[in-house]
C-alpha cells in the first residue's frame, strides 16, 4: 500500500508546520540574519572560561540537533513528491503508513531502524 494522496499531504503539512515551529524557535536564539545556524556564545555572562567552554559546548550540541532536525524536515519534503518517499533507504521495502504519519522525516522501516541503531550506538558510550 503506498500512501494517498491525502496521506501525503497531511504529512506535507505536519511537515512544514514543524519547519515554521522550529524555525520560529531557532529566531530568537540562534538564526543569524542571514537565516543561518549560529551558535550563540556565553562568552560575556560569566569570568570562568570552564564555564562558558561546558556552555558552548552544550549550546553547539543543541544548535547542530536542531539542524539535523531542520534538515531531515527539509529532506522529506523533497522526498515527498518522488516515489522514494515511503520507501525503506536501506531494504527498499515500504514504510509502514502509521510510522509515516507519525514521524513523517523517518527514512528506514522499523526493522532497518533498530538494525541501524544498534549498529550506530556508541560502543560503552555515556547512557542517559
Ligand atoms: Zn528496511
Amino acid at each position: 500500500m503506498s500512501l494517498s494522496t491525502e496521506q501525503r499531504q497531511t504529512l506535507r503539512d505536519k511537515l512544514l508546520q514543524r519547519r515554521s515551529q522550529m524555525v520560529d524557535d531557532l529566531r530568537d536564539e540562534s538564526i543569524s540574519d542571514e537565516g543561518t545556524l549560529a551558535v550563540r556564545s556565553h562568552r560575556g555572562e560569566t569570568d570562568d572560561e570552564a564555564v562558558v567552554e561546558a556552555m558552548d559546548a552544550v549550546e553547539i550540541a543543541s544548535t547542530a540537533r536542531d539542524a539535523n532536525e531542520l534538515a531531515a524536515i527539509d529532506r522529506a519534503l523533497q522526498r515527498l513528491d518522488t516515489p522514494d518517499f515511503g520507501i525503506c533507504i536501506d531494504c527498499g521495502a515500504e514504510i509502514e503508513t502509521a510510522r509515516l504519519m507519525a514521524e513523517p522525516t523517518v527514512l528506514r522501516c522499523t526493522a532497518c531502524q533498530q538494525r541501524f541503531e544498534h549498529q550506530h550506538h556508541t560502543p560503552g558510550g555515556a547512557r542517559l
